[in-house]
Order: structure tokens, then sequence, then C-alpha cells
């Protein structure tokens, strides 16, 4: 060690350097902002005393220079004086610097979902870094500390409040959570695999699926590589790859991992040469024993335009639903968000909201934690009044203007029976029902008090009503086609 000059450090020592400034930054900026903003980051290189730090986009790297570009520098001095200038640059700027590959340990993150490089490629001779377009080989076996960061480009990073705790339960996901635990705890069990989980837009297909790859990603023992990915950004890496003539890299990254999910298959619909790509990969893991998992806003059988042969294989291990929301898992939703966001929100404000944003759990929470965000920030108690005022806008758009004569024929149309039998005095079951479907309709989507809607229902008491309400709510509790289709009719009637 000289004691005059500052000396530039060894590759090696470089890499802990990194991994320190990195661990410093994390610590400081805390891990959600770390995880927007920096986790991209790769050190591409040292040139005399400059070091370069590349970010993928020209955004990102933007962000990052006006954000953190001082204390960047300020922390790679504090490890180095030699080092005086920090250049921060956009990814696939091409760097004449000497590889780090071999030596660029990077502090384990619990963050990403991640994938190794084939085995294959780890004894390679060490390849320039060029950014995050380039892969890091991975020397080890995996998850020791001296493994080198693999910010996969293949994974996606996890969203941190998308565990299996963070997920409440009810009988409209109780199922597909279940399949979630069951893969996450021994992925790729016969039977289980693929994984498939389908279900309309916010009702939690994203987060289980991050549930699962975080609850194998923290694992110690037998650890297991997961790349999870939006089937859109699966289809944009792959046009990447062709474009850049590194499709077998693209196909190998693919296919060293242990468990691959894919988001939103659905997107896939038309896309042939992606849809084939998926198809030749899928089959590829499945018969290496890898477990996939998948999500679409339809079943395997009604995802029309999807390849046959690949409906089929997709529905070969579990396919899983989410139902709509019920009432009382809105509530339970609130009531653990609520409880977590520090805030105190009356019982009656989170009724209110499970009542009346019906929709998809996005948008209750996007509501509750508007409420949050106000108390916050004017100091004020949540109350029924402050909410009809902060949710004005979210509110108005929920308070669906139908009639109830429209519900009426609707529900008329939809069952094939007459109009006149919503008002009629006949009993029959197949008349009966609809008017009872009918009536709870029109309890939930429009503001009539009981006795006037008994009224509009050829002059019933409101008795009648309330027993059609609650008759009708135990029904879709315990019959799932039924469910479906009163869901069906309240989203025609809300359009
Ligand atoms: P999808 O992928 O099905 O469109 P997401 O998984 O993105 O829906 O869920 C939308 C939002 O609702 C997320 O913030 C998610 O955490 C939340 N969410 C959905 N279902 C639940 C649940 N059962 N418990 C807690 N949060 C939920
Ligand atoms: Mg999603």
């Amino acid at each position: 060690m000289t004691t005059t000059e500052p000396e530039i450090v060894e590759l090696p020592q470089l890499a802990v350097h990194w991994a320190r400034i990195r661990g410093r930054l994390q610590a400081e900026v805390g891990e959600v902002e770390y995880r927007t903003w920096l986790r991209q980051m790769t050190l591409a290189g040292l040139d005399g005393d400059e070091i370069t730090v590349t970010l993928p986009t020209r955004f990102l790297r933007d962000w990052v220079s006006t954000r953190y570009g001082d204390r960047l520098s300020a922390l790679w001095q504090g490890e180095n004086p030699a080092i005086r200038r920090v250049e921060i640059r956009v990814g696939n700027a091409s760097v004449p610097l000497p590889a780090l590959t071999e030596s660029l340990a990077a502090p384990r993150e619990p963050v990403a979902a991640r994938t190794e490089e084939p085995p294959a490629r780890r004894d390679a001779a060490p390849a320039p870094i060029q950014g995050p377009s380039n892969s890091h080989a991975a020397p080890g076996s995996g998850w020791s500390e001296e493994r080198v960061e693999s910010r996969s480009d293949l994974a996606a990073p996890l969203d941190p409040r998308f565990t299996f705790e963070g997920f409440v339960v009810g009988k409209p996901n109780e199922f597909a959570y279940a399949c979630a635990r069951r893969v996450a705890e021994r992925p790729s069990s016969p039977g289980f695999n693929p994984l498939f989980l389908y279900g309309g837009v916010g009702l939690g297909k994203t987060h289980l699926m991050h549930a699962i790859a975080w609850e194998l990603t923290d694992r110690t023992t037998s650890p297991v590589s997961v790349a999870y990915m939006s089937a859109e950004k699966f289809m944009y890496r792959f046009i990447a790859a062709i474009r850049s003539q590194s499709t077998m890299e693209f196909k190998e990254n693919l296919r060293s991992v242990d468990v691959l999910m894919i988001d939103d298959l659905q997107f896939l619909i038309g896309k042939d040469n992606t849809q084939e790509e998926f198809f030749h990969t899928f089959n590829y893991l499945v018969e290496q024993g890898k477990q996939i998992v998948v999500s679409a806003d339809k079943s395997p059988s009604d995802l029309n335009g999807l390849e046959h042969r690949l409906r089929t294989r997709l529905g070969c291990g579990m396919v899983a639903d989410l139902h709509s929301t019920t009432y009382e898992l809105r509530l339970s939703i609130l009531e653990a968000k609520a409880a977590r966001a520090g805030v105190e929100v009356p019982v009656k404000v989170l009724e209110f909201l499970a009542h009346k944003i019906t929709s998809n759990v996005r948008e209750l929470e996007g509501a509750l934690n508007r409420l949050v965000a106000h108390a916050n920030l004017f100091g004020r108690p949540v109350t029924l009044e402050t909410t009809h005022e902060v949710l004005h806008d979210i509110l108005k758009a929920h308070d669906r203007r139908v009639t109830i004569e429209e519900i009426q024929k609707k529900v008329a149309e939809h069952y094939s029976i007459r109009l006149t039998d919503m008002s009629s005095a006949r009993r029959a079951r197949a008349v009966a029902r609809p008017r009872q479907v009918a009536m709870f309709l029109a309890k939930q989507l429009t503001s009539r008090s009981l006795p006037e809607i008994g009224r509009k229902f050829g002059n019933r008491d409101h008795t009648t009503v309330m027993h059609a309400v609650s008759r009708v709510t135990e029904l879709m509790e315990r019959d799932g086609t039924f469910a479906e289709d009163v869901e069906l009719l309240r989203r025609l009637l809300e359009s």
C-alpha cells in the first residue's frame, strides 16, 4: 500500500467498494427508492481517476445523475480518494475498460428475482462490460455473498408490498392463494406445473406471482433462480434479441432458470412468433422439471387467439381463478391496509368504501391511500365527511346513475323473462330468481332505499327486498357461475 500518492486499487477491491457503496445508498435512501432508481446501476469500469456507472435508460440516467450524482461521487471518494469523477452513462454506451466481470461482488439483494448465466458461460474469459444488456457471469453457486449481482435482464423487479403476508385471503381468492403458496413451498410438484392464475383486472394475480417469487428468492436453503416478467416484456426482449442477433443468449438465459413466471399472458394473443418462442421455452423448462407460473385475464380454454397446443399445455397443471371481490373481502382488505397505513380510519369509512368501490382492489387501495395522504398532510382525522370531500371524484364515478328501470330491463333480457314479470306476483323460480337479482342490483347500484326499491317491484314490502339481497349474496358465495352472472350484469349496468 502506498502512503503518499493514493493508488488506483485493484479490480477486486473496486468491486468490494462498489458493493459497500450500494449498500450505503440503499440504507440511506430506503428500500423502495433504491429499488426504483438505483438498483439497475451497473459498475461499468474504471479509467484513470474516473469511475463509470451505467443505467439502462436515459431517463434513469438523468434522474440518478441529478439526484444522486453528488452522493455517488462522495461515496466513491470516501472509498478511494484517487477517484475524482463518477461518470453516469446510459448502459449501451460502449465502455473501453477492463473487464470487471469476475470481481464485481455486490451485496446480496433480497430484491430482484434473478437468473443465472448458463453454467457453460461461467468459465468464459471475462468480456468487457457493456452495460445492462450484458449478462454477468456468476461465479460460485448462486446465493453466497460473493455472488455477482445478477440483476438479470430477464427478471423484472418485485414489488416489496406484494408478499403472501400482505395478501388478504377470502372466499374469492382462497383457492388461488393456496395454489400459489403450494408452488412457493414446493416448486415443480406434479399437478401444480404449470400454475395458471386467472381473473379480472386488479384482483391480485400479479401480487400472488410476486409473492411466490419473493418466497423462493428469499429461501436460504436450496436456492432457486426465478425470472418474473410480463408477457409484454417477454416479447420486447425477444424482439430485441432478434434485432441484436442474440436470440441464442436470450434462449439460454431463459432456459437456465428454475422458475419462470409470465404475467398477463393474454398480451401474446396475435403475437405468433413470440408465442412460438414461449411455447418452446415452456416445453423445455417443464421437461427439465422446472416450474412455470402464468397469469392471464381468462382461463386457458377461453384465451382465444392463443395457439391451441399452447392453451392445452397451459391447462395441464393447476388452473386457479381469482373471483370478483365480495363486500366482506373488500372490507378485510381495507382493514388490513388501513392498519398498516398508520392512520386511524373509522370502520364506518371502511364500510362505506367497501360498499361504494366494487370494481377492483387497485381502486379501493387508491382511494384509501388518498384518504391517508390527506389525513397526514393536513393532520385531520379521517371521517365520513372528509371521505366524501377527498374522494369526491372517485365516488362520483362510482355513483352509477343507473335507474331501477334500467336494471329491471337488463336483468329481464339476460334471463329471457318478460319485463312485466319484474313487478308481477308470479313466484315460479324462473321468474322469482331474476327478480331477486334485479332487487339486489338495485340495492347495490342505486341509492334508493329498500321501501323505494320494493315499490318499483310491484309494490313489494321492504322485507322482501332485504330477503332478496341476502339470498343473492348467499347464492353468489356458494355458486361461482351464478356469481359470475351477477357480476357480469353489474358490469354491464355500470358501463
Ligand atoms: P392483477 O395483477 O390481478 O391485475 P394486482 O395483483 O396488481 O392485480 O393487484 C392490484 C392491487 O390490489 C395491488 O396493489 C395488490 O396488492 C392489491 N390486492 C389485490 N388483491 C389483494 C388481496 N387479496 N390482499 C391485499 N391486496 C390485494
Ligand atoms: Mg397484473
